[in-house]
């Protein structure tokens, strides 16, 4: 079996280890003598998976009872709605650090909600070719949102904004989502899309504090009278099981969990994220035939894009890395160039044919 290193941004590589696991049960689950697909989503066996996915995801984090974990559908974008929806009450502001696509598309769907918005702090000065470090809350917030990791622009938060105790920090996180250890319990709501890292798609995970969630219940939450399936009320009552989870993309997510934990937590993912990192970004560093597009303190560990000095060549570089089995190289359609997505599951040894391959490149066009 020949498998090509990936370098696609999402729906991205997932660990040979767990596909092959996957696969060695799917016609027959555990001897369920079914496959996880075809289970009931009210089967004990499958509420067996769905536990320990999240208890694992809690333990990998190091948060305890004082958050529950969610696993929803429609996207990291579903969020951008929810997230406004059920915690900007009727005289707050919603509050965004704007670093670029994904962060504005979460902006505008708070507009869309009819939600007053505050941008907090945006990089848009500079290209978003960085994370702004200070920020001015409005009036009222009732909610500060930061985008952890910007897939597209390759920038990535390496410090948590310190917010007062009263204002609830929500992120998204879909592509860096457990690259890292984090202070987790610095967030009042964090939410990823599985498909970057943690798992195929189709799954959102939505991890809320236990605080927030006595906020909703109250009487007076502009949560309450929201339709049904977009209240978080509605999954946290029923465990993420108010309606047919993506009961198959939740299994391979407690799959690739538990590879995590086998690979030392996050703890031991960093170390192999930075190597990798330190790879790449060193290959750029000591060539001016290459050049990153984000300063140097704010890199991404997960989305590295970059620019070839004489663009030109951009097209070339992309059409033979793909002919040596290098995909996904092509930097997205909104800024060009070539990025190259590196996540948990990206192996050292991909990354270091990407670095062989550009050094290559670059004696044969210089
Ligand atoms: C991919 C991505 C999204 C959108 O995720 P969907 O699951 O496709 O809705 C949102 N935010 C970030 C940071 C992303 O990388």
């Amino acid at each position: 079996m020949e498998r090509k290193h990936n370098f696609y941004a999402g729906p991205a590589v997932l660990p040979v280890e767990v596909l092959e696991e996957v696969q060695k049960d799917l016609v027959n689950y555990q001897g369920c003598g079914v496959s996880v697909m075809e289970m009931s989503h009210r089967s004990k066996d499958f509420q067996a998976i769905i536990d320990d996915g999240m208890a694992t995801l809690k333990k990998l984090m190091g948060i305890g009872d004082n958050f529950e974990v969610l696993f929803l559908q429609g996207g990291a974008s579903t969020q951008f709605l929810m997230v406004p929806m059920n915690l900007c009450a009727d005289g707050k502001v919603a509050n965004y650090i704007d670093t670029g696509a994904w962060a504005t598309k979460a902006i505008k769907e708070a507009e869309k909600a009819g939600k007053k918005v505050h941008i907090a702090a945006t990089s848009k000065d500079k290209d978003f070719t960085y994370i702004p470090k200070e920020f001015k809350l409005s009036e009222n917030p009732a909610y500060l949102h930061i985008t952890t990791n910007n897939t597209i622009r390759g920038s990535e938060y390496h410090h948590i904004p310190e917010v007062p105790a009263d204002v609830p920090l929500i992120a998204d996180m879909s592509s860096n989502f457990l690259s890292k250890p984090m202070d987790f319990n610095k967030f009042s709501l964090i939410y990823a899309g599985a498909q970057k890292n943690i798992g195929p798609a189709g799954c959102t995970v939505v991890i809320i504090r236990k605080d927030l969630i006595e906020k909703l219940n109250t009487g007076t939450s502009c949560a309450a009278g929201l339709p049904t399936m977009l209240s978080y009320k509605t999954h946290l009552d029923k465990g993420s099981l108010f309606n047919t989870p993506p009961s198959f993309t939740i299994y391979v997510i407690s799959r690739v969990l538990a590879w995590i934990e086998r690979n030392g937590g996050l703890e031991g993912i960093k170390k192999i994220n930075e190597e990798k990192g330190a790879e790449l970004y060193g290959v750029f560093d000591s060539s001016d035939f290459y050049n990153g597009t984000v300063v140097k303190e704010d890199r991404s560990l997960m989305n590295v894009p970059f620019r070839l000095a004489n663009t030109d060549l951009e097209p070339k570089f992309i059409e033979e890395a793909t002919s040596k089995g290098m995909l996904g190289l092509k930097g997205h359609r909104s800024v060009g160039g070539v990025r190259a997505s590196i996540y948990n599951a990206c192996p050292l040894a991909s990354v270091k044919a990407l670095c062989d391959f550009m050094k290559e490149f670059e004696k044969n066009n210089k």
